[in-house]
């Protein structure tokens, strides 16, 4: 058996109307047919990111504000029952940095139960709305009983973060893997860039894929359903994950089995030894 090289998961943000209320409650001037846009962002192209995954065959991640999971139960229900994980992402889109130390803690908590008495579901991990982590931002991870977070904006190592109550993984995002960088055009939120074709962001994303390949660790990409899911974008999706696919010692999963695979190594990260997994190293789609 060989070693796995690579720990994959195309996970999304689906933001949704929690957006518009976070950017107008720290004053942001919105551009007109945001507020349509996200509330499509959260219904027909949420339903698109069903297929996809649908299409994929293995359980991913989504980070879903509280709000927005609650008021699209029947379609959380449904990505759960097809086996996929939901992470925390904030209340309602709030850079936790925004919050006092009250408002953060009652936030992850607040959510936790939610998820809970609503969904059934354990919150096993977050990524922070706007990639924004306050100073309290890892106790409340350890103290929700989290095992990640996948705010960081880095390269492909996982990082174990420890803390006097415990710890928890960093597994990271690629700045390259965000689909706002080269797919919105939006001044007014400082996304001022032409947006690039699809085949050059498809480019982008197998060039990145590439790099971590050769160096081993994480893959985790930061799309959004209304951006990557869009007509322009149709397809880039799909044409990654069958890129992807196409390479021995990859593994797909939910950040959160990510997360206990890397436990179970047992000590630093070694993207070249994968000692001790025994998970088959090529992903078998459906
Ligand atoms: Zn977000």
């Amino acid at each position: 058996m060989s070693a796995v090289r690579v720990r994959a998961c195309l996970s999304f943000d689906i933001d949704g109307l929690a957006l518009i209320r976070a950017k107008r409650a720290l004053g942001v001037d919105l551009p007109d047919g945001l507020a349509d846009l996200m509330q499509r962002d959260q219904t027909v192209y949420f339903d698109r990111l069903l297929g996809f995954y649908d299409r994929l065959g293995v359980p991913q991640s989504v980070f879903i504000p509280t709000l927005t999971a609650r008021a699209e139960p029947d379609r959380v229900h449904r990505l759960i029952d097809s086996g996929h994980e939901i992470g925390f992402h904030g209340w309602d889109h709030l850079p936790f940095a925004s919050l006092d130390a009250a408002g953060e803690r009652a936030e992850f908590q607040n959510s936790v139960d939610v998820f809970r008495a609503e969904f059934g579901v354990r919150l096993r991990g977050m990524r922070a709305p706007s990639y924004g982590l306050s100073d309290r931002t890892p106790e409340n991870v350890i103290a929700a009983g989290m095992t990640y977070d996948s705010s960081a904006v880095a390269e492909f190592l996982p990082q174990r973060m420890t803390r006097a109550a415990g710890g928890y993984w960093s597994l990271p995002t690629h700045a390259q893997l965000d689909d706002w960088a080269h797919c919105v055009h939006l001044p007014r939120l400082g996304y001022d860039r032409p947006m690039l074709p699809a085949a050059q962001v498809l480019r982008v994303y197998k060039d990145t894929f590439d790099r971590c390949y050769a160096e081993g660790g994480c893959f985790v990409t930061v799309w959004h359903p209304f951006v990557t899911l869009c007509d322009r974008y149709i397809g880039v999706a799909d044409a990654l994950a069958d890129y992807i696919a196409g390479h021995t010692g990859v593994v797909f999963s939910t950040l959160a089995d990510m997360a206990d695979a890397l436990d179970a190594q047992r000590g630093p990260y070694s993207p070249q030894d994968g000692a001790g997994i025994s998970q088959a190293a090529r992903i078998t789609r459906a």
